[in-house]
C-alpha cells in the first residue's frame, strides 16, 4: 500500500485511499460521491472524537466555490448516503456513524477497544499489519508551548516537534488561526500549518509548515521586504496578525496579514506550496484581518485595518489573480515604501472618524475584525474604547449595506454625556440622524463621496424601564 492509503479500525475489511480520495470494503470500491468521501474522511481523521456539523462543514467543504450556498442540511444530506453505504457492507456491523444531538457525528467499529490494544501493540513491536493499519495516519495535532503533537486516530503518538524558543499559547476565539491543517501541495496530505509567536520578542514571529509525516517542509519569517518612503529598512518588528488560506485543485496558497509593532507598516504575504513569500498587498498602515470572496468570478482577498496616509480605518478588496498592489493614491506621503507594488485594489474604503472617537481624541478607531457570512462581510471598527463598536456590514462583492452600534457603544456614550464630554443624550445623537460618509477609492472612478445607511434602529426601541 502506498503511504497515503490505510486499513481502517473494524476487523481492516475497510480500506481508505486518501490519495485517490476512495474507499474500499474487502477490496471493491465503494461507491461514494467525492463530497460524501470528504465528509467521510473528516470522520474518519477525527474519530473517535464526535466532530460538530460545523466543523465537518468547515473540513470537508474547505476549498470549494464560496458561492455555492453550503449550510448544516449539506452534513445531513450526506450523512445518510454515507451511512447506507456502510450499511451495504458486512450487514452494516463492522463501521457505522454515530450521531448525537449538540455533539455532532463521529465513527464508530466493531470491538474497538480489543482492536485498539492489538493494534498498539503491533506498532510498539515493529510487526507488519495483519488486517490493522499499515500506515498511521494523523488525526489530531496540539500544540503546548514549546512543542507541536501529532496523533493518530487512536490518540497514539505519531511525532513531535519541539521548537526553538516558547510560544504563546493560542487563545480560544482569538487567535485559533495560528493552527491549521491544509493540503499544502492539492494531493490529499493535510498538513500542518503553524503560526508561531515567540515569547521572546528578539525572535520574529515564523511560519512553518509540516507535512502530515512531520516533514518540517518550510518556514516563512515575519519580515517581508519592504522599505519606507526615503528607502530605509524598516524596523525588524514584524508580527503576523491573521492567516488564512485559498484552495485550489492545484494546491493551496496561505494568505498572512502584517503589522510592524515598531511603526505605521502592515501588508499582505502570499505565501506558495514551496514557502516562497512575496508581498501582495503593501499598506499605508497596519493590517489587521483577512477574508476570502469571489467578486465576478474571480478570487479575492477582503483585507481591513488602518491607513496612516488619512488617519482612518479601511477595508479593500484586491484580485488574488492581479499584479500586486498598494493601498489607494493620496494623503501623506511619508506613509508610502520605496520599494511597494504598483499595481491597484479592486475596491479601498476609508471609514469616517465617528463622534466619539473625535470626543476621545482618538486618532482613530481600528478596523481589527471582520465576520464573514452567506452573504455578508461585516468590519467591526472601533468607536469609543474598547467594547465599543461600529459593525459595518457589506455585500460579498464589498457594497456597503448598512451599518449599527455594537457592544456597549450607548453605554459609553451616555457615560461620556454624564461627564460633560458629550452635549446631547443619547436618542438625539446627531451622529444617527444622516447616514455615515465614506471614502470609496476605485482605479477607474479614483475617490469619490459615499454613504452608509443606518439599520433601522432596534438599539432605540422603548426603554425597557
Ligand atoms: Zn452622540
Amino acid at each position: 500500500m502506498s503511504g497515503n492509503s490505510a486499513s481502517l479500525p473494524g476487523t481492516g475489511r475497510f480500506q481508505i485511499d486518501l490519495k485517490h480520495n476512495c474507499l474500499y470494503y474487502e477490496g471493491g470500491l465503494i461507491d461514494l460521491d467525492p463530497q460524501d468521501f470528504k465528509v467521510f474522511r473528516a470522520l474518519y481523521e477525527s474519530s473517535p472524537a464526535f466532530l460538530r456539523v460545523q466543523e465537518i462543514l468547515d473540513i470537508a467543504w474547505a476549498g470549494n466555490n464560496p458561492r455555492t450556498f453550503v449550510g448544516p442540511n449539506s452534513v445531513h444530506q450526506s450523512i445518510p448516503k454515507i451511512r447506507k453505504a456502510l450499511s451495504d457492507c458486512g450487514n452494516g456491523k463492522i463501521l457505522w456513524i454515530v450521531g448525537k444531538r449538540n455533539r455532532g457525528y463521529r465513527l464508530a467499529w466493531q470491538g474497538k477497544d480489543i482492536e485498539r490494544e492489538h493494534y498498539i501493540s503491533l506498532k510498539s513491536h515493529g510487526e507488519p499489519g495483519t488486517g490493522v493499519l499499515q500506515d498511521r495516519i494523523l488525526s489530531r495535532v496540539e500544540l503546548t508551548d514549546t512543542q507541536l503533537i501529532a496523533l493518530d486516530i487512536f490518540k497514539s503518538l505519531l511525532w513531535t516537534y519541539q521548537f526553538p524558543a516558547p510560544l504563546h499559547v493560542i487563545e480560544p476565539g482569538r487567535d485559533e488561526w495560528r493552527l491549521q491543517r491544509i493540503d499544502m501541495h492539492g494531493n490529499g496530505d493535510r498538513g500542518v500549518l503553524i503560526t508561531a509567536r515567540f515569547i521572546d520578542r528578539r525572535i520574529p514571529d515564523s511560519m512553518f509548515y509540516f507535512s502530515s509525516t512531520g516533514n518540517l517542509e518550510w518556514t516563512v519569517d515575519a519580515e517581508p521586504n519592504l522599505l519606507d518612503h526615503d528607502g530605509q529598512s524598516l524596523p525588524r518588528a514584524w508580527a503576523f496578525k491573521h492567516v488564512i488560506v485559498s484552495s485550489t485543485p492545484a494546491g493551496s496558497t496561505v494568505w498572512a496579514a502584517l503589522i510592524n509593532n515598531a511603526g505605521w507598516s502592515g501588508c499582505v504575504l502570499r505565501i506558495n506550496a514551496r514557502g516562497r513569500a512575496t508581498v501582495q498587498f503593501a499598506n499605508a498602515g497596519f493590517v489587521e484581518w483577512l477574508c476570502h470572496t469571489a467578486i465576478d468570478g474571480d478570487d479575492c482577498l477582503i483585507v481591513c485595518g488602518e491607513n496612516n496616509a488619512y488617519d482612518l480605518p479601511f477595508v479593500a478588496v484586491l484580485g488574488i489573480d492581479d499584479p500586486p498592489c498598494g493601498s489607494a493614491p493620496g494623503g501623506r506621503s511619508r506613509y508610502r515604501y520605496a520599494n511597494g507594488p504598483d499595481g491597484n485594489t479592486r475596491k479601498y474604503i476609508l471609514f469616517p472618524k465617528t463622534e466619539l472617537i473625535r470626543i476621545l481624541d482618538r486618532p482613530y478607531g481600528h478596523a481589527n475584525r471582520m465576520e464573514q457570512s452567506v452573504d455578508n462581510i461585516l468590519v467591526a471598527v472601533e468607536a469609543a474604547e474598547l467594547g465599543a463598536h461600529f459593525r459595518y456590514h457589506f455585500s460579498l462583492g464589498l457594497e456597503p449595506k448598512y451599518v449599527f452600534p455594537s457592544g456597549n457603544y450607548e453605554f459609553q456614550h451616555r457615560e461620556l454625556e454624564q461627564a460633560g464630554k458629550v452635549n446631547h443624550l443619547w436618542p438625539n445623537c446627531p451622529e444617527f440622524a444622516e447616514p455615515l460618509p465614506l471614502k470609496l477609492w476605485t482605479p477607474q472612478t479614483g475617490w469619490t463621496d459615499g454613504t452608509i445607511r443606518w439599520r433601522d434602529n432596534p438599539w432605540k426601541d422603548d426603554p425597557a424601564d
